[in-house]
């Protein structure tokens, strides 16, 4: 079955990243369209039953059914395969879609998984409610600290797996010490890249063998449709991934794959230019707050891991105010430009309270144990003029009492 775009990967495995961004995966129809083709339809016709019987049995190459292939999306798959310097990858609806397959097309009864204690909640309900109910056991353990990861193996250990930086406390976790101590272990690496995408951080670089996205953020990058994507070998992805989502159906759709694969036209730009942005704002407002989170700046705790693994610290920093919600929520009804939306990734600046928003769920004692402190905000840094982000900051500040 055709799933890959007929592109010749001993030629575009060449290209430099900005090149493989605009046309990694580009597969044209006979009118010769400059722009990737739109596909929205779910089904596709045969000249004979013969030829569809030979697609089904895989003798030949060729789309049967949009759940199983679509050449919209598999443009996509294959930008980003070529992104991260992978040799598959397959993309569904949501980011959660991609880690609940990345996760149960490989674990089972009997399991044992280790994941970050600081990560996404969505991420962290998978861990704490969803596995448990199959019978996978999950131990969660700060994913700053290489030994106690190595101290939670058990013999039956599958799956180790955690985000880095970490949503919203900026934890980094050591991508080549980590894996390097799975694989002695026979343990796959799951990897959520979501805040750096491969334009900042390629996980499978130091080691990890699969990487997982929420493409809905800095990939997509324009706060308009949700997506995910789970990259790793060709093994991994056929073998593992592909009979999971061709037959439970997480797929994404054409619409969002195209809106996607425009997306990642301008993420090598986007992501350079957030990153450079963010840093300019986290300088002034590191003489502003008590405390912020920022990789790229050498306040931070790890700042030399982060510049070890990333290539540009990203758009996403966090602060943590004394006086708790009530200041936090002051600054955020105190912002004229910026906007209060739990969304990150996005060109536009936005900002939001984790305590009683994304981490709402967790619970104090959650929130406490993974540092969701409820003075804490995370602000995602957008394409403004970061002039007029330190103007609305300085004034935000002013009226909380900062
Ligand atoms: C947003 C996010 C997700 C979930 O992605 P959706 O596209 O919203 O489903 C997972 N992990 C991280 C780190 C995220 O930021």
């Amino acid at each position: 079955m055709k799933r890959d775009t007929g592109q010749d990967r001993s030629k575009t495995a060449y290209w430099r990243p900005a090149t493989r961004a605009v046309r990694g995966g580009t597969w044209r129809s006979e009118q010769g369209e400059t722009s990737e083709a739109l596909f929205l339809t779910s089904g596709y016709s045969y000249d004979d039953a013969a030829t569809v019987a030979a697609r089904f049995a895989g003798d030949l190459d060729g789309m049967t059914y949009s759940r199983l292939q679509n050449p919209t999306v598999a443009m996509l798959e294959e930008r980003i395969a070529l992104l991260e310097g992978a040799e598959a990858c397959r993309v569904q609806s949501t980011g959660m879609a991609a880690m609940t397959a990345a996760l149960l097309c490989q674990l089972s009864a009997g399991d044992h998984m280790v994941s970050a204690r600081a990560a996404f909640g969505s991420c962290r309900w998978l861990g704490d409610s969803l596995l448990p109910r199959f019978g996978v056991d999950v131990t969660v353990v700060d994913a700053r600290d290489n030994a106690a990861w190595e101290a939670a193996i058990r013999p039956n250990t599958k799956v180790f797996f955690f985000e880095t930086p970490a949503n919203p406390t900026m934890d980094i976790a050591d991508i080549e010490a980590i894996c390097a101590l799975a694989r002695a272990h026979g343990i796959t690496t799951v990897v959520d890249n979501a805040f750096c995408t491969p334009a900042l951080q390629r996980p499978l670089e130091f080691g990890a063998d699969v990487v997982a996205y929420s493409a809905t953020k800095l990939m997509e990058g324009q706060g308009r449709v949700l997506a995910g994507a789970v990259c790793g070998s060709e093994a991994f992805i056929n073998d593992k991934l592909l009979p999971f989502q061709r037959n439970t159906g997480p797929n994404l759709s054409p619409f969002n794959a195209w809106v996607v694969l425009k997306g990642l036209e301008t993420l090598d730009l986007r992501a350079r230019r957030q990153s450079e942005n963010a840093l300019e704002v986290g300088k002034f407002v590191e003489g502003r707050v008590p405390v912020i989170l920022h990789p790229g700046l050498e306040s931070h705790p790890q700042h030399a891991l982060a510049r070890k693994q990333m290539d540009a610290c990203g758009p996403i920093f966090s602060i943590v105010l004394e006086g708790g919600r009530e200041q936090a929520h002051a600054v955020l009804d105190a912002l004229e430009l910026i906007d209060i939306s739990n969304n990150i990734g996005d060109s536009r600046s936005l900002m939001c309270h984790p305590a009683s928003t994304t981490h709402h769920n967790m619970g104090p004692e959650g929130r406490e144990a993974m540092g969701v402190s409820e003075g804490m905000l995370r602000i995602n840094i957008g394409l403004e003029d970061p002039a007029d982000l330190i103007e609305d900051l300085d004034r935000a500040f002013s009226k909380a009492g900062l």
